[in-house]
C-alpha cells in the first residue's frame, strides 16, 4: 500500500494532468480515480491494496496472466541486449524470430509479416496493403471498402472510415473515404427481421448486392470474425465468415480479418479463422500478440499480396508505410515467450473445458428479468440488458445501466467494462474455474441489483 499523502498526490496529478480516452472528463474528475499499483496472474491491485479479479484482460489483452514470469524473463533478458533498434533498413533478431513463428501458426498462406504498434495500425496497413495491391496490379478504380455495420476497427481516421458504430465513428463523418456498410449478423436483433434458426443468413445477400453493384470499385472487405468486439459483442451464426469468404472470392475483393481481438486463442482456437477453415488475404493481429504486455501489432500478407509489391527500383514500388517502433525487439521477445507458452501450458486444451464451464454457468443469468440476450464466443461472454424483454426495449443511454452494474461489481473485487447497456466478460485465458465463478457471481448480484430498483 502506497503512503497515504502520496496516493492523495497521484489522485490530483491524474486529475490534473491526464487526458483519459474515451472519457468526460467533467464526469471523470468527480469521482476517486482507480489507480492500479500492480498486478498478479489475473489480480489487479489499486494504490489503497484492494484487489481486483481483471474481468476484461485489462482491455482485451491479458492472456497469461500479470507478472507472466517466463514474459518477464525474456523482456528482462532482451533488455540486457538492446531495447530497441529500427526495422527500416536494419533487422533485429527477436523481430526475425517473430516472424517466422507467427508465418508457423498463422492460417495457412499467410506468409509475410508487417509489424506495427497496436490494432489500429495493424488494420491501417491492412487498408493500404489492399489499396495498393490493386494499384500495382492495374485495377486503378478498386479504391472503395466494404465493412460491417457496428464493426470497430481502430481509432486511426483510416480504420474509422471503415467502423460502424454510429456514436464514435459519427464525429468525423466527413473525414472519412468511400466505405459500404453491409448489416451485421445481429441475430437478437436481426437487421433483416428474421428468427434466427430458418434465415438462411439473408443477411449475406445483402452483401452480395453491395458486390454486384460495386466489385469493380471495392479494393478489400474488413470484419471481425465470429465476433464483433466493441460493437456489441455481436457473435455471428455458423457460416457466416465462410460465407463472405466465399463472395470475396466470387467478386474479386480482398479479404482482411481483423483479428486483432479473436487472434491468440480468445474463441478457443489460435485464430477466428480456423473455426470456419478459412484463410483470408491479410490478417491484422495485435492485443493478445504478447500476452498482453507491450504495444506490438503484426500484419500478415499472402505472398501474392507481397508479389505485387515487387519491382525495379526504377519502378518505385514500395508499400509506402513504417513506423518508429516497428518490430520492437522488447515487444518481439515478449510475443515469442507469449507463443511459447501456448505449447508449454497447453493454453487451448486448458481451455476447452473453461469455455464449457462458462457456458453452463451463463444459463443462470437467461432468467433474469432485464437480461435480454446471453452471448459466448469462447472465453468471451456478453450479457445485453434490457428494459423490457418481451420487446427487446433497450435501455435508454441516460440511464447508464451497464456503467452502474460495473460500479457494483467493484465494490465486490472485480474490474469490468460495459459496452453500452451490454456487460462484457473476458478474463485472461488462464483464469482458474473457482476464479471464473466469483466474477460470474459477482456480475449476476451486481445485474440484479441495479435492475431490479
Ligand atoms: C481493440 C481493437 C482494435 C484497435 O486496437 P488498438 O490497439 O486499440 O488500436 C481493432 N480491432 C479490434 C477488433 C479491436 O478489438
Amino acid at each position: 500500500m502506497l503512503d497515504k499523502t502520496y496516493k492523495e498526490q497521484l489522485e490530483a496529478w491524474d486529475k490534473t494532468y491526464l487526458w483519459h480516452p474515451f472519457t468526460q472528463m467533467q464526469d471523470y474528475i468527480r469521482e476517486t480515480p482507480l489507480i492500479i499499483a500492480e498486478g498478479n496472474c489475473v489480480f489487479l491491485v489499486d494504490v489503497n491494496g484492494k484487489e481486483y479479479i481483471d474481468g476484461i484482460s485489462s482491455m482485451w489483452c491479458n492472456i497469461h496472466g500479470h507478472r507472466k514470469k517466463e514474459i518477464d524473463n525474456a523482456i528482462k533478458k532482451q533488455l540486457d541486449r538492446i531495447a530497441h533498434s529500427t526495422l527500416l533498413g536494419p533487422s533485429n533478431i527477436p523481430a526475425i524470430e517473430l516472424a517466422k513463428r507467427l508465418v508457423e501458426i498463422a492460417p495457412k498462406g499467410l506468409k509475410k509479416v508487417f509489424y506495427s504498434d497496436n490494432g489500429s495500425t495493424a488494420n491501417e496497413v491492412a487498408l493500404k496493403m489492399s489499396f495498393q495491391y490493386w494499384q500495382y496490379k492495374g485495377f486503378k478504380d478498386k479504391t472503395e471498402f466494404v465493412a460491417l455495420q457496428y464493426g470497430y476497427h481502430g481509432d486511426t481516421l483510416g480504420t474509422m472510415s471503415v467502423g460502424g458504430i454510429e456514436l464514435f465513428h459519427g464525429a468525423f463523418r466527413q473525414l472519412y473515404f468511400k466505405t459500404h456498410l453491409s448489416p451485421s449478423p445481429y441475430c437478437y436483433r436481426c437487421p433483416m427481421g428474421k428468427q434466427t434458426k430458418d434465415c438462411g443468413l439473408s443477411c449475406l445477400d445483402e452483401l452480395e448486392n453491395i458486390f454486384k453493384e460495386n466489385a469493380d470499385c471495392i479494393a478489400s472487405m474488413i470484419m471481425e470474425p465470429l465476433i464483433q468486439g466493441a460493437g456489441g459483442m455481436i457473435t455471428h451464426p455458423a457460416g457466416y465468415l465462410s460465407g463472405v469468404h466465399a463472395l470475396c472470392k466470387k467478386y474479386n475483393v480482398l479479404l482482411i480479418l481483423d483479428e486483432v481481438l479473436t487472434g491468440f486463442g480468445r474463441t478457443g482456437k489460435m485464430f477466428a479463422c480456423l473455426h470456419e477453415d478459412i484463410t483470408p488475404d491479410i490478417i491484422a493481429l495485435s492485443k493478445g500478440i504478447n500476452g498482453g504486455y507491450m504495444p506490438l501489432a503484426a500484419t500478415l500478407a499472402t505472398e501474392e499480396i507481397y508479389n505485387a509489391f515487387l519491382g525495379e527500383f526504377s519502378e518505385l514500388k514500395t508499400f509506402f508505410h513504417g513506423h518508429t517502433y516497428t518490430g520492437n525487439p522488447l515487444g518481439c521477445a515478449a510475443a515469442l515467450a507469449s507463443i511459447e507458452l501456448f505449447e508449454k501450458e497447453r493454453i487451448l486444451e486448458n481451455l476447452e473445458p473453461k469455455i464449457k464451464h462458462l457456458q453452463a454457468k451463463l444459463k443462470s443469468f437467461e432468467s433474469l428479468e432485464h437480461v435480454g440476450d446471453v452471448r459466448q464466443c469462447g472465453l468471451i461472454a456478453a450479457i445485453e440488458l434490457v428494459k423490457d424483454k418481451t420487446t427487446k426495449e433497450p435501455y435508454h443511454w441516460e440511464e447508464r445501466v451497464g456503467i452502474k452494474v460495473c460500479i457494483d461489481a467493484r465494490k465486490n473485487g472485480l474490474l469490468i467494462r460495459p459496452l453500452g447497456h451490454i456487460i462484457v466478460i473476458m478474463p485472461p485465458l488462464i483464469i482458474k474455474t473457482d476464479e471464473l465463478d466469483r466474477l460470474l457471481d459477482i456480475v449476476n448480484l451486481a445485474i440484479q441489483n441495479i435492475t431490479n430498483k
